[in-house]
C-alpha cells in the first residue's frame, strides 16, 4: 500500500521515535500497519513496542570455499571479484570472508568448478506483533559489517497491502540505500544544528539521486536556528512536522515509551504527519 522509510543523515536525531510514534498513531484507524526495523546495527524499535515474537530466523550470505585439489590457480576468481575478497597466490587461494558480498560470481565463473559455497551467518530476523501493530526487525551479529543482505531480508517481510514504516539506519551509505530503495516516500528526521544541517544535505542528495519523494521532520525544533528550514525551502523539501523539545516526550523516551500512547495531542500530530505524507503520495487509501 505504502512503503514509508524514516531516515536521517546522522544518528541521534529521533528517527526511531518518529517511526514508532507514527506507526502507533495510525493503529486505531488502520488494521494493516507494520513497522520494520532496518537499523540492524543498532535495532531498538522493539524496546518501545515490546512485541511478542512469533518467528526468528538466522540470515547468512553464501561465501566461497575452494577445493585446492581442483584449483589450477588461474586467478579468474580474483579478477571477477569486485570486492577484493579473493587473492590467488602461486599455490593458494585466500578468501577474505568479511569482504565477500555473496554475489556468487567467482563460483559461477571458475573454469574448474573448484568453488563451492557455504552459508556464513550474519544476523537474525524476527517478526511478531505488538497488539494490532505487526513488527519485524533485523539484528546484525556483533562485529559483523555486512548489513545490506540482512536489511534486504527484513524488507522481504513487507506485506504489499500494508502501511509499512521502515526505520532505516542513520547516515547515507550502503545500508541506508538498501533500506530506502524501492520505498514510496522517505521522511528525513533532522535537528536544527550545524551537524544536523550538514547531514540533512547529504541525506537530501541521497534521496534525490534515488528519485524518492521526501519530506522533513525537524526534531527539537526550538533548540537551534532556522537554517534547516531555510535549507528545506531552498531544496523544495516540505517540512511536515516540527517537534519542539518537550519534557514529557523526553521522559517517556527515557523510559522506552511512545508519547502517542499517553497523549492525545501528540497522537493527533503524528496522524497529521501521515496526512502530510499521503498528501504527497496520493495513491494511499484507507483499507
Ligand atoms: S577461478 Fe577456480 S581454478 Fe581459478 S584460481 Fe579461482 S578457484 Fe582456482
Ligand atoms: S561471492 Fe562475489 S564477493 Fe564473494 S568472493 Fe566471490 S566474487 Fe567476491
Amino acid at each position: 500500500m505504502i512503503n514509508l522509510a524514516i531516515a536521517s543523515g546522522k544518528g541521534g536525531t529521533g528517527k526511531t521515535t518518529v517511526a514508532v510514534n507514527l506507526a502507533l498513531a495510525l493503529i486505531p484507524d488502520y488494521d494493516n500497519v507494520e513497522l520494520l526495523d532496518c537499523d540492524v546495527e543498532e535495532p531498538n524499535a522493539h524496546l518501545f513496542l515490546k512485541p511478542e515474537f512469533e518467528l526468528e530466523k538466522a540470515v547468512g550470505i553464501p561465501v566461497p570455499a575452494v577445493d585446492h585439489d581442483r584449483c589450477t590457480f588461474c586467478g579468474r576468481c580474483s579478477e571477477v571479484c569486485m570486492f577484493n575478497a579473493l587473492a590467488v597466490l602461486k599455490d593458494q587461494v585466500i578468501i577474505l570472508e568479511e569482504l565477500c558480498h555473496g554475489c556468487g560470481s567467482c563460483a559461477y565463473l571458475c573454469p574448474e568448478k573448484a568453488i563451492t559455497e557455504y552459508n556464513r551467518p550474519i544476523g537474525t530476523i524476527k517478526s511478531g506483533s505488538a497488539g494490532k501493530l505487526k513488527f519485524g526487525g533485523g539484528y546484525l551479529n556483533p562485529g559483523e559489517a555486512m548489513s545490506p543482505p540482512l536489511i534486504n531480508a527484513v524488507k522481504k517481510m513487507i506485506q504489499p497491502d500494508h502501511i509499512s514504516i521502515i526505520d532505516a539506519p542513520p547516515g547515507t551509505s550502503c545500508p541506508v540505500v538498501s533500506a530506502v530503495s524501492g520505498c514510496d516516500y522517505c521522511l528525513l528526521v533532522t535537528e536544527p544544528t550545524p551537524f544536523g544541517l550538514n547531514d540533512l544535505d547529504l541525506a537530501s542528495q541521497m534521496v534525490s539521486k534515488l528519485g524518492l519523494p521526501a519530506g522533513v521532520v525537524i526534531n527539537r525544533s526550538d533548540l537551534g536556528d532556522d537554517r534547516g528550514e531555510k535549507y528545506c525551502r531552498h531544496a523544495g523539501l516540505p517540512v511536515l512536522q516540527k517537534i519542539p523539545f518537550d519534557k514529557e516526550l523526553a521522559g517517556l523516551y527515557a523510559r522506552g515509551e511512545a508519547v502517542v500512547s499517553h497523549n492525545r495531542e501528540w497522537r493527533r500530530r503524528f496522524k497529521a504527519l501521515f496526512s502530510g505524507i499521503t498528501g504527497n503520495k496520493k495513491e494511499v487509501s484507507r483499507p
